[in-house]
């Protein structure tokens, strides 16, 4: 039986008043030698790129991360690692998640500089970006307290992002028109002449610098933005215990009622959240269709049953925000000799959930969802075959029904 026995101690660090215990914790760490990432904390005379993913929830952070490391790169600055923003169901407000509570900071180095948050904030903050120099970057002015300002701590998550680590801003800089783009603009250069890290050391973005869905050209950094040991383990150690040895199909079923709303969109564009990622970022793939977003349940059945035949599954894992299905799956599969598996309806874990995806033989998930779009990402990487729901799309069109 599965069982989550870290989660409270994720819990405890992710409170924004456990922010002190937290740094305590991280700095204990440090000073035992445990920290992975050392060599970091010297200062970085090129200075610093720190953000708030203060937009979406996993899978749009996700992709912010990979354009903002792509940035930090482009401007040859050291990346400080926000925390994952994480909302509980039915809670308000917001708790932050260090980096390497879940992913490995030593592989986002294979890339670039980089250090958590906690890290800069207990060992660097007050030497590189004392009280008093702190300017948050924004586009242009946000609606707020202050006029022409960024307001950076204006609601939530942005007040509680910054408050758990104490940081105030003293001044606001509005930085457009000045672009993310480091591929194609020059923008690493427009930067640096107009924000020299000897004046500026830390550009702190009130939101991520970089765009979603992530731009094309950064979907390779996927391969930096690996699970750390622990949650290597804890899938693993889940797949070994609940699925029967073979090879399994993973499948992604978003079907909460907050998706129903967004796919509402599908007729206003041509793209919608992640969709790039079935149709091409100039729809060179496909054009945009309901089915794609919300699938007929004969479609899923259809998709399923190719897959399982295909790969030779012996089980299925589902995951999903709302609805797994597995009644009417278990009654059309019946047939076929797989066994269904999924986390237990109360609080499943979103990334056991991405990460034991990310390792089935064949996978299929929401080509509009961002969290799918981590574990096709994921799946590339690892040269592992993924399709969507819906694509490409059926030629005979009462194939759908
Ligand atoms: P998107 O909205 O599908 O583009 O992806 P986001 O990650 O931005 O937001 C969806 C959120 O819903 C996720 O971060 C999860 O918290 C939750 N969620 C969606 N799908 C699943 C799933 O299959 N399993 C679990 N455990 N949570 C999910
Ligand atoms: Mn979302």
């Amino acid at each position: 039986m599965f069982r989550f026995s870290d989660r409270n101690v994720f819990k405890m660090w992710g409170r924004t008043t456990g922010g002190l215990k937290r740094l305590l914790l991280t700095s204990t760490l440090f000073s035992l030698g445990i920290g992975s990432d050392e060599g970091a904390l010297s200062v970085d005379p090129k200075g610093y790129i720190m953000y708030c993913p203060c937009m979406g929830r996993f899978g749009n952070q996700a992709d912010h991360f990979l354009g903002a490391l792509g940035f930090a790169k482009g401007l040859d600055r050291t990346l400080v690692l926000p925390p994952w923003i994480e909302y509980q169901p039915g809670e308000r407000g917001s708790s932050m998640v260090p980096f390497d509570a879940y992913f490995n900071v030593s592989a986002v180095n294979h890339f670039h500089r980089a250090v958590t948050m906690e890290l800069f904030v207990s060992q660097l903050s007050d030497t590189v970006w004392p009280v008093g120099k702190r300017i948050s970057f924004c586009y242009t002015a946000r609606r707020g307290e202050t006029e022409q300002s960024c307001n950076a701590k204006e609601g939530n998550p942005f007040g509680p992002f910054w408050d758990t680590f104490n940081v105030s801003f003293d001044r606001s800089e509005m930085y457009g028109p000045l672009s993310y783009d480091v591929y194609h603009q020059n923008a690493g250069k427009a930067w640096n002449q107009k924000y020299p890290a000897t004046q500026f050391p830390v550009l702190a973005f009130t939101g991520a610098p970089a765009s979603f869905p992530v731009q094309q050209d950064n979907l390779n950094l996927q391969q930096f933005l690996v699970y750390n040991d622990g949650w290597k383990d804890r899938a693993d150690r889940w797949i070994k215990s609940n699925l029967p040895r073979g090879p399994f199909v993973g499948i992604h079923l978003r079907n909460g009622v907050d998706w129903d709303r967004a796919c509402e969109h599908v007729t206003s564009s041509n793209h919608l959240f992640s969709s790039p990622q079935c149709l091409g970022y100039k729809n060179e793939k496909g054009e945009i269709y309901i089915d794609l977003c919300k699938p007929a349940e004969l479609t899923i059945i259809k998709q399923i049953k190719k897959a399982v035949k295909k790969v030779g599954a012996v089980s299925l894992f589902i995951a999903s925000d709302n609805n797994y299905m597995t009644d009417i799956l278990s009654k059309e599969l019946r047939g076929m000799d797989v066994t269904l598996h999924h986390q237990p309806e109360v609080h499943p874990s979103a990334h056991l959930d991405l990460a034991v995806l990310s390792r089935s033989n064949f996978f299929i998930g929401n080509c509009i969802s961002s969290f799918t779009a981590f574990v096709k990402r994921a799946r590339d990487v690892d040269g592992l075959p993924s399709g969507f729901w819906g694509y490409p799309r059926p030629r005979r069109h009462h194939d759908e029904f």
